[in-house]
């Protein structure tokens, strides 16, 4: 039987961690943390995840504000929106859910945001400074695989890494993260996307296997070496009318297939996703401590 890395639990205990932080915060006179997100339109997935974000942040004890702008609002209003949660002190965090309207253009969004607030670590800087490895917020699902492992006491260091996928939010900074020196880093990565040729040669090599592709159940037993670590980050929603919801989750892994090879294994759900937002809290409470110690330079 394979480890369940469990990533409720994982995400459980961090936030605990965090709800003790914002105690001491509070001993020493200051509130709690503060993340805004920013949700356009009405997507019904974007408004589950936007919702998972604040409960999780209630749970933790942090402030939290949604954010709610037209599907027809122009780029330069949502710009000037950004600005002004950029100089307000009240509020140490911010996102803008994705996707985004087609017309408001993803990237100037995302280096609107200012590096000390970008929680979600896609603007330039922060990208850029995770890349030569000293950064400041980790996107968050990489940041939250590798809470994830180090839960469990795995240690990339010296092992071969394969990442499936290489988008800027999930394969491309996990592939940097891993491969840094330090703690958990020292791996050796291959990184895999669509054009990679005779994938399976790669995936058979990996001890640690993490697929982030979002094509269901892709991976499959024949693709992976008995007793690999399997980090499955895929989520799609499929369709499943004889549900309440209509729809089912399903990984990239063949979970039925994969798992019994398998030394260790997330699920899908409760796996990478609930430690996606444990690594946003995470990076809120880094913002609260930056936006804390610039005060105490300007008093
Ligand atoms: P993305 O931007 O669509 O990137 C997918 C990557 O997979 C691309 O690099 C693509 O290669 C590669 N790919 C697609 N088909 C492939 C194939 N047949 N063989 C090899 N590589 C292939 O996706 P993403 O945003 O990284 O998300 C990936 C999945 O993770 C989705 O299911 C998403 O919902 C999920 N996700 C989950 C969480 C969570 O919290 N659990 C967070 C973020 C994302 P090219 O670059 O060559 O096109």
């Amino acid at each position: 039987m394979p480890l369940i890395l469990d990533g409720k639990a994982a995400a459980a205990a961090i936030r605990e961690r965090l709800q003790q932080e914002v105690q001491m915060l509070a001993g020493q006179g200051h509130r709690p943390p503060h993340l805004a997100a920013i949700l356009v339109g009405n997507d019904g997935a974007s408004e589950t995840y936007v919702f998972a974000k604040k409960k999780a942040c209630d749970a933790a004890g942090f402030f939290s504000s949604v954010i709610r702008l037209p599907e027809e609002i122009s780029e330069e209003a949502l710009l000037a929106e950004i600005h002004s949660i950029n100089h307000n002190p009240d509020i140490d965090g911010l996102i803008v859910q994705l996707p985004l309207p087609a017309h408001i253009s993803e990237q100037a969004v995302m280096d609107a945001i200012t590096p000390e607030k970008d929680v979600d670590g896609f603007h330039d800087r922060n990208i850029g400074k995770l890349a030569k490895g000293n950064p400041d917020f980790i996107p968050a699902t990489p940041l939250g695989i590798l809470l994830l492992l180090q839960h469990y006491g795995i240690d990339p260091e010296g092992k071969h890494c394969v990442v499936l996928g290489r988008s800027n939010i999930v394969g491309r900074p996990l592939s940097i993260l891993l491969s840094l020196p330090g703690k958990n880093g020292n791996a050796t990565v291959t990184l895999c996307h669509s054009k990679t040729q005779n994938l399976y040669r790669h995936t058979k090599n990996a001890d640690i296997l993490i697929a982030a592709l979002g094509r269901p159940r892709f991976v499959g037993a024949d693709m992976v070496k008995p007793g690999v670590v399997m980090v499955d980050v895929g989520i799609t929603r499929v369709d499943a009318p004889e549900l309440k919801s209509g729809y089912r989750l399903h990984g990239d892994v063949d979970f039925e297939a994969v798992s019994p090879l398998c030394e260790a294994i997330t699920p899908v759900p409760g796996g990478v996703g609930p430690m996606t937002i444990a690594g946003l809290l995470m990076n809120t409470m880094k913002a609260r401590r930056l936006q804390l110690q610039l005060q105490s330079h300007i008093a």
